[in-house]
């Protein structure tokens, strides 16, 4: 067992490397989906990608924080609850419902995936399952309100989003539409705007620094991916809605 003060080093140790992830990835795009380029090495097929890299947040957290020696709350079984969710989705739903034919990802951007979830998964499991963190009494804060209100609207934005982006295209088709209604009408990737105030929620109904830490890596990995699917999109297609933002509508 690591003791609670190495714990929260580690924790800020990983929110110092989530904010130099934020700056590498704003000058160089993760290589997949649109911004695929060759030189990353050996590829794989994007459906499976999906599913190997994204499997260990789906197992870490849980087995983590069922692991764990600390008190177990039923709010605790609710926080994971939810965590499984979402995974089980981006894990098994997902990947089968993307219309990616042929299309493949750089092995590297699935190690490193792999390397993110374990890391975020067991961050998260460890604080919820090990630091014995009291929350007999929280559903009454707003905290947990807030955030649960969060949480689920962020989760269907994404879902939402996600769907509407795939079924822009027809079941063998591989190229790019310009996406149009909900909050595409104000944003170009409201998906990657739904899983951060997702996130956050979460962040905000556990109310921790290990559960905040994941809320930044996620804004560290999708603000920049935002922001070059919007500069993307502007060259690419010359009607493309001016008055669109990047990520937060009417501001970026
Ligand atoms: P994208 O928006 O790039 O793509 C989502 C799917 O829709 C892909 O299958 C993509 O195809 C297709 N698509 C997107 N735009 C268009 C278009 N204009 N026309 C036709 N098809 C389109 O999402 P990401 O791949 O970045 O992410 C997928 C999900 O994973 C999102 O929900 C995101 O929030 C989540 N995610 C979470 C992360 C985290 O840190 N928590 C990190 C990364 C992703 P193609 O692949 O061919 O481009």
């Amino acid at each position: 067992m690591i003791s609670t003060i190495n714990f929260h080093w580690i924790v800020i140790g990983w929110i110092v490397i989530a904010v130099f992830a934020f700056m590498l990835l704003l000058k160089v795009s993760a290589p997949y989906g649109r911004h695929i380029a060759k030189g990353w090495g050996k590829m794989i097929s994007n459906r499976l990608g999906w599913i190997i890299m994204e499997l260990p947040a789906l197992i870490t957290c849980p087995v983590i924080f069922y692991l764990g020696n600390g008190e177990k709350y039923f709010l605790s079984y609710i926080f994971i609850g939810l965590w499984v969710v979402h995974y089980f989705n981006r894990v098994f739903i997902f990947p089968l419902r993307i219309r990616t034919k042929g299309k493949k990802m750089p092995l590297l951007i699935v190690f490193s995936a792999i390397f993110f979830n374990f890391v975020n998964g067991f961050i998260c499991g460890y604080y919820l399952g090990f630091l014995s963190i009291d929350y007999s009494l929280w559903h009454s804060t707003p905290q947990f309100w807030l955030g649960i209100v969060l949480f689920i609207t962020g989760m269907v934005i994404n879902w939402q989003s996600d769907t509407i982006l795939i079924h822009l295209r027809k079941p063998n088709e591989t190229g790019y539409k310009i996406p149009k209604g909900r909050m595409f009408n104000y944003i170009s990737c409201p998906n990657h705007f739904g899983e951060i105030i997702e996130w956050l929620g979460f962040a905000i109904m556990t109310w921790s620094l290990p559960t905040f830490s994941f809320a930044i890596w996620t804004f560290a990995n999708l603000a920049p991916r935002a922001y070059k699917h919007h500069q993307w999109y502007q060259s690419t297609f010359e009607d493309y809605p001016k008055e669109r933002k990047a990520l937060l509508p009417f501001i970026w």
